[in-house]
């Protein structure tokens, strides 16, 4: 099965909005062992908007399309799409109720170009719209397949995951299983260079990196006639991929996260944590704090940012300050064993370094960090270097202390 995005708007084109839909609509997509070749961004323009089908068409198997059935005049993907099928557009009864209820729940009043978004094409199967007022259709004719979906990403998401997986599921031969392997401390291109053998020789199952921040994701997808012949299919590269990243593989899930393992870690082992932050700046108390029951174990975090607040609140000596600077292995120790001792956890843990862009030296460039771990007071510090912006040393800075947080508790 091949399917193509085509992203309708011209907000799009003037680059007022990121067409993130595309992204979103791929990934998903590609979990399901659907074929993407190409990604289409077309205006507001009904001609153009006409070649895009034809275009697509010409090409795939189904056309999944974003934007473009609001209300207003300019919102036409619904009335050349059925044009291009031969459809005629009919009010559906459902959908006008759907639509009437959804106004009064928000105590709007319908105005007759609402009345719209309720027609559609003749025979099309309606996709209900729970966050918003276009609801979606699929039209099926001739072996092609239209699909139709808002432009908001908060009301194309859950109809897609509701509605079009399904669907699509249903139609292919098989069923496409993914497992999503996540890593951290291995770097994309080190992975990469890692299984490219593995890529090299990839069938069925494929295996698709992805990298984001500090972390890195594998996820592999086997088709086959049934869901436990897809898994058994997949097992053996899943073994490979286990044996040669051994414990850089932190878990498996779309949902997991770095701070997710942490947390429950810390929970599973009865421990407590406290957190003391320079460069960081709190992205790691909001990283715990993100995850659901971290007040069982993450006690305090302080942002000491100044010298006097590393001084007075954790206790780091002047002296250390004097010789070594902030940024240093010696400060980042007394900052995780300081922070451990004033709020009495187990475990202190303290990030120092130099975001940037300014205050780089020869001896200590913009991102270089050092992060520390105490546990029970045996201390560990790594030195991390880092390229980037602020923002970017600041998130892998982050990442990478969750991800000695996690192998000093495994
Ligand atoms: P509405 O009923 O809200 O008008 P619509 O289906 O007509 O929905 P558009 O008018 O095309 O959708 O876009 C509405 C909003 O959805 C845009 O302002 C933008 O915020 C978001 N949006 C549209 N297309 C995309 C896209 N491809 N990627 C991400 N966001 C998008
Ligand atoms: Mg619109």
């Amino acid at each position: 099965m091949t399917a193509e995005i085509l992203a309708v708007g011209t907000e799009l084109l003037l680059g007022d909005t990121l067409n993130s839909n595309a992204q979103y609509l791929s990934k998903e997509l590609a979990g399901l062992g659907v074929s993407v070749y190409h990604h289409t961004v077309v205006g507001d323009n009904p001609v153009r908007l006409k070649k895009a089908y034809a275009d697509a068409f010409s090409r795939a198997d189904i056309v999944i399309t974003s934007g473009g059935l609001g209300p207003t005049k300019d919102d036409l993907t619904k009335e050349i799409g059925a044009e291009y099928f031969g459809k005629k557009l009919v009010m559906d009864e459902d959908a006008l109720k759907t639509l009437e209820s959804f106004f009064t729940r928000i105590g709007r009043v319908m105005t007759e170009n609402n009345r719209k978004q309720a027609m559609m094409p003749e025979g099309a199967l309606l996709i209900p719209n729970n966050n918003g007022t276009a609801p979606g259709c699929i039209i099926s004719d001739g072996g092609k397949t239209l699909i139709m979906l808002p432009g908001p990403p908060r009301e194309l998401n859950p109809m897609f995951e509701e509605r079009v997986v399904p669907y699509l599921r249903e139609r292919s031969d098989g069923v496409y299983v993914s497992r999503i392997l996540r890593l951290c401390g291995v770097g994309e291109s080190t992975a990469e260079d890692m299984i490219k053998d593995l890529i090299e020789a990839q069938t069925n199952p494929t295996i698709a990196p992805y990298a984001k921040l500090n972390e890195l994701t594998f996820r592999i997808t086997a088709s086959a006639k049934t869901e436990g012949e897809a898994l058994a299919l997949m097992e053996p590269t899943v073994a490979e991929l286990y044996k040669r990243f051994g414990d850089n593989i932190y878990g498996e899930g779309n949902n997991l996260s770095l701070a997710r393992v942490v947390v429950e870690k810390l929970i599973e082992k009865n421990m407590t944590i406290a957190v003391a932050e320079s460069c960081t700046g709190g992205l790691m108390a909001s990283a715990l704090v993100d995850i659901e029951g971290s007040s069982k174990v993450f006690l305090e975090g302080l942002v000491t940012y100044s010298n006097e607040a590393k001084i007075n609140r954790l206790g780091v000596k002047g002296e250390t300050l004097k010789n070594h600077g902030a940024v240093s292995c010696e400060c980042a120790k007394e900052m995780a064993v300081g922070v451990a001792k004033l709020v009495g956890t187990d475990i202190g843990i303290a990030i120092t370094g130099v975001a940037g862009p300014d205050g780089g030296t020869d001896e200590k460039p913009v991102g270089l960090v050092y992060a520390a771990i105490s546990v029970k007071s045996n201390v560990t510090v790594n030195e991390l270097k880092y390229t980037g912006s602020r923002q970017r040393i600041r998130g892998r800075a982050c990442m990478a202390t969750l991800d000695m947080i996690r192998r000093a508790l495994s």
